[in-house]
């Protein structure tokens, strides 16, 4: 079933780009990757799925829309890659593992070397390289700048020790960006360095950590004398803090959207029929929504029209705390409507989405995290707080 909210906004240009979108959509995803799409839990799709696609999406020269066009990008509007984000979605496209495309790929066209671009941006294009965030560690989440991992250098390298936590997706990643403490005097904010980091160095161990959704999509990353090469440093020692905000701007921009939102809609209301339950409270839950996340839409699609950065960067905190907050109230209602029978088969069955009800627990529980990584609600509510007080 296609979503079809959309198709009442645009004008005649945007309805002919849709149509070619979803032109591609019916013919490159093939059954088992829409499977894989439906049945994603946490950030991304199964990883094999999600290199297929980014494969596919990569032959089509639709993989890095948002990136300027003397770098693979599409040339697309703002609106057109909404669009094609929320046709993804409504096509049960696989979540890809994007750290590279949208974090640190706008980063290094921003503010990296012409080395670093003609290195790391053909091979975040081509999906050789995946990466992960090295930023929390125990004692620096929100208070992010208390981070305490150290980098030393010598010669032309920088020497790390440390550990980060939370790390997602470090088991699977080809590289990290990564915030180290290259100075220890002074305010925290200066003395830290924005780093990337091939994960196969010697001296990097990588250990799984199992979340309440019972995937291990996060991990702890111990150093132990790691060498990165100086040359693999963004922006000036001790001034990573600058470079770190840009990209957590981007992170955020992209983190749960709309069409994500959608597509978990539509699966409440097929588990409702499913289920056939007639109960007046769910389905109240359900209409309130849909009325919320038709405003969201609309925000969404304002904002993507919108060419002033200040709206933009408000966009993103408004977009990152409604858009979170309303994907756990859908996952609530779905968890209601499975009952009892979703933990059941979810654990008799040892797979986290192999039904819908037992996808409907795993889903329930990834999104609790949804409100915490990327910044959590009360630290978006702090950044929208300020912005409006001016
Ligand atoms: C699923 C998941 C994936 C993640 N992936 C990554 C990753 O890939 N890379 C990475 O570096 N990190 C990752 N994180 C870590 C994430 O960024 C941190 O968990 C987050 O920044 C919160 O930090 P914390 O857990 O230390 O909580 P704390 O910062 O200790 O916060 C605890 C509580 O205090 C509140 N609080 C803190 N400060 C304030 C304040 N100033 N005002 C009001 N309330 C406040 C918080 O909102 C929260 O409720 C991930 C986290 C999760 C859950």
């Amino acid at each position: 079933m296609k979503d079809e909210s959309d198709t009442r906004q645009g004008s005649d240009a945007e309805h002919a780009f849709r149509a070619e979108v979803r032109q591609f959509l019916d013919a490159a995803l093939t059954e088992e990757l829409r499977a894989a799409g439906r049945a994603t839990v946490g950030t991304h799709s199964e990883i094999g799925a999600s290199r297929r696609w980014h494969q596919r999406l990569h032959e089509r020269g639709w993989i890095t829309p948002a990136w300027p066009v003397e770098h693979g990008g599409t040339g697309w509007t703002a609106r057109q890659r909404l669009i094609f984000d929320r046709e993804c979605a409504a096509h049960d496209a696989p979540v890809l593992f994007a750290g590279g495309i949208r974090n640190v790929g706008p980063l290094l066209i921003a503010l990296g070397s012409a080395a670093q671009q003609a290195f790391y941006l053909p091979r975040i294009r081509s999906g050789a390289d995946l990466w992960c965030q090295g930023y929390s560690e125990v004692v620096a989440g929100s208070d992010l700048a208390n981070l305490r991992t150290s980098a030393r250098r010598v010669g032309d390298h920088y020497v790390i020790n440390g550990r980060k936590i939370w790390t997602t997706g470090a088991d699977l990643a080809d590289r990290m960006f990564a915030l180290v403490r290259t100075r220890a005097a002074g305010k925290p904010q200066q003395g830290i360095t924005f780093l990337l980091v091939d994960m196969r160095t010697p001296g990097i161990r990588v250990r799984p950590v199992q979340t309440i959704s019972g995937e291990a999509e996060f991990n702890e990353v111990t150093f132990e004398d790691v060498q990165v090469p100086v040359e693999d440093r963004v922006g000036a020692e001790d001034d990573g803090w600058t470079v770190a905000k840009q990209l957590m701007y981007y992170a955020r921009a992209s983190n749960t959207t709309c069409g994500l939102l959608r597509r978990a809609l539509r699966r409440t209301t097929e588990l409702q029929a499913r289920c056939g339950t007639t109960e007046p409270g769910a389905r109240r839950r359900l209409d309130e929504a849909e009325l919320r996340l038709a405003a969201l839409e609309r925000i969404e699609y304002a904002a993507a029209g919108s060419d002033r950065t200040a709206a933009r960067e408000f966009h993103a905190s408004t977009m990152k705390l409604l858009a979170t907050e309303l994907h756990q109230r859908i996952t609530e209602v779905a968890l209601e409507l499975a009952g009892p029978l979703a933990l059941e088969q979810r654990d008799a069955m040892q797979s986290l989405a192999a039904t819908p009800f037992a996808h409907a627990a795993s889903k329930y529980f990834a999104t609790r995290a949804a409100t915490i990584y990327s910044g959590t609600s009360e630290v978006h509510r702090n950044i929208l707080g300020r912005q409006l007080v001016g």
